[in-house]
């Protein structure tokens, strides 16, 4: 069987060039006569390997020289208590609750310091990103935390919160490299690569450099001070070396295709021709407030149940994989990451229209 169109939401697409290349590199990496998973974190190949992916990563995202880039573990959830333990200095902090990922978030922060509330749109089931241009900010907060790209609702914060002067951290899990973003407007910003850069296992951790410090909340584990892994240049352990191999190799991809600006123009273009289609479909509807939409996660409905059952069954057999909904909101959810070819989002769109013809 060949490939399909995977609209998952992550684990998620990879560029078929990445893996193929991977596929080449198996057996001997460049003549090491082993695989990048068999040899040791301590070698001078994979020493190249790290230190390249950073360098690369550095560019695309214009990294300022005062942020340190980490290569950690523990996927995106694992940050939710070690931000709070290396940065809650107040033992506050204030949250932005827009989908299940803040809340999570917001949650675990609350086993180590007071969590604010700040703003919400649980109200209309996250389907819009509340205005955040003056939140009642806590004088005491060590920061203000965001989930930038909602992946399970498909809302965006196309505007950054005015957080006045206050720290910003922000999950930018499932738009990580979609678009350029401005690092210096975050104390830190990271995200698990699973969604958009490579496989799952291997967290991004971008902070700056005058947060990273001894004085963490007592009881902090070793390996959840950023400072080990500062210290260390992400190899205070072993890290997960094959993923961050990966994730080079996207890197790689993502400066022959033009960097991120390039990547942007493409992803609006993916995303404007399924939001056009859905504007006009008199069976489906977008569940997300226009202003607010993800370019990266498209949920759906048709509002009938069994129909969207039906559709998720139809478009698998049609090689359109994974546009089951989260399983928290049902209806459907195409993930249109950078990997996703725009083919397969006209094919989506094509499929689409055929259902759309055969069941109103
Ligand atoms: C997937 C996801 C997470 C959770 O990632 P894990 O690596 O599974 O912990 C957190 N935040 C966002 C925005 C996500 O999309």
């Amino acid at each position: 069987m060949g490939r399909v169109y995977n609209f998952s939401a992550g684990p998620a697409v990879l560029p078929e060039e990445v893996l193929k290349a991977a596929a080449e590199e198996m057996l001997d990496y460049k003549g090491t006569g082993m695989s990048v998973m068999e040899m040791s974190h301590r070698s001078k190949a994979f020493e190249e390997i790290i230190n390249t992916a950073e360098a690369d990563l550095r560019e695309l995202m214009q990294i300022p020289d005062d942020y340190e880039v980490l290569f950690l573990q523990g996927g995106a959830s694992q940050q939710f208590a070690m931000i709070p333990m290396n940065l809650m200095k107040n033992r506050e902090a204030d949250y932005i609750i827009t989908g299940q990922w803040a809340k999570k978030a917001a949650q675990e922060a609350e086993k180590y310091g007071k969590v604010n509330r700040v703003a919400s749109s649980a109200d209309k089931t996250f389907s819009y990103i509340p205005d955040c241009s003056d939140l009642p900010i806590s004088e005491n907060a060590d920061y203000v935390y965001i989930c930038e790209n909602n992946t399970i609702y498909g809302t965006k914060f196309k505007e950054l919160p005015n957080t006045k002067g206050k720290l910003l951290v922000s999950d930018i899990s499932s738009c990580f490299l979609s678009e350029p973003i401005d690092v210096s407007k975050y104390g830190l910003v990271y995200g698990g690569v699973q969604k958009n850069i490579g496989p799952a296992g291997t967290v991004i951790v971008i902070i700056r450099k005058d947060l990273i410090s001894d004085d963490v909340l007592p009881g902090t584990p070793t390996m959840l001070t950023y400072k080990t892994h500062a210290d260390a240049k992400s190899l205070y352990n072993t890290p997960p070396a094959y993923g961050i191999y990966i994730c080079g190799k996207v890197f790689q991809w993502l400066k022959a295709m033009g960097g991120l600006s390039v990547m942007k123009e493409r992803n609006e273009k993916k995303a404007k021709l399924l939001y056009d289609y859905l504007d006009q479909s008199k069976l489906f509807k977008g569940t997300v407030e226009a202003k607010d939409r993800s370019l990266m996660n498209v949920p759906f409905v048709t509002g009938d149940a069994d129909l969207d059952a039906k559709f998720v069954k139809e478009s698998k057999a049609a090689g359109l994989e994974n546009l089951k909904g989260h399983r928290t909101v049902g209806g459907m959810r195409a993930s249109i990451y950078n990997a996703m070819p725009y083919e397969g989002v006209e094919a989506l769109v094509a499929f689409m229209k055929k259902f759309e013809e055969e069941n109103l």
